[in-house]
């Protein structure tokens, strides 16, 4: 059987004979398109531990997943999907492209908080779109994007009680989700400190990616904070303080 391989900016994708895929978590971090680059030796490992809690805490709670488990150090398995080419960031305060799209605010309060749909396009560089556009281009089904918004919202509100547990706040995220073999929708790719924003809530210390974007800090040492933080909300449940 040929083995198919998707390069991505900070993963690998390579099918198996199984008709599962792995997910190799690369040390590459990327910033606005790809325009910056560097490398962190270490960084797949932990976002690939990161990823791996957060989707064995969603499907615990009713979201299905692409997730399967553990290869090796930085390589996950899971199903193989197609994956649908929009990008859902759930948003609960403003940051990034959504205060200089509007102008509000950093870190103004949604309320209630919004969901929005990116065209997931390199080449246009992830267009902002609406229902419409995902019904012109025929990414999915109104089914569908009703399925993906909802789903996107149940996702990060569950994630965002998990870390305000251990004294994080989650900012915003960026879901995707896919299409397994079987036709069942799924939620994809990865959920990690490239892919949400994390403010330490006593310090406002940043997180994430944010970190290599605007050169804030040692991402490696907020990415390490980050997963402690989490192994703390996940060991001790719903009565964590920070
Ligand atoms: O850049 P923007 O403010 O729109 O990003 C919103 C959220 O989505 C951030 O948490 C960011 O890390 C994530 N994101 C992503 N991949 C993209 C665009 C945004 O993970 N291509």
């Amino acid at each position: 059987m040929k083995r198919a391989t998707y390069e991505g900016k900070a993963k690998r994708v390579v099918s198996q004979p199984d008709g599962s895929a792995h997910i190799y978590y690369k040390d590459d971090a990327t910033a606005f398109n790809g325009v910056r680059h560097a490398e962190f030796e270490g960084k797949g490992t932990l976002n690939s531990q990161i990823t791996e809690r957060l989707f064995e805490y969603l499907a615990g709670r009713g979201i299905p997943t692409h997730h399967l488990g553990r290869v090796d150090e930085r390589t996950l398995a899971a199903k193989w999907v197609d994956i649908i080419p929009i990008e859902a960031v759930v948003r609960y305060k403003v940051a990034g492209s959504l205060g200089k799209r509007t102008g509000l605010d950093h870190l103004a309060v949604c309320d209630p908080p919004i969901v929005e749909m990116y065209y997931k396009r390199d080449d246009l560089g992830d267009p902002l779109i609406n229902d419409d556009h995902v019904r012109l281009l025929g990414l999915a089904t109104p089914d569908e994007v009703e399925w993906i918004r909802s789903t996107a919202r149940g996702a990060a509100d569950a994630l965002r009680d998990l870390f305000f547990r251990s004294g994080i706040d989650l900012v915003d995220l960026k879901f995707e989700f896919g299409r397994t073999v079987d036709g069942e929708l799924v939620l994809a790719d990865e959920v990690s400190p490239d892919t949400c924003r994390f403010r330490d809530l006593a310090t406002g210390e940043i997180l994430d990616k944010d970190l290599f974007r605007f050169d804030e800090g040692d991402l490696l040492a907020g990415y390490r904070k980050l997963l402690a933080h989490l192994d703390r909300a996940l060991a001790n449940g719903a009565d964590v303080q920070s």
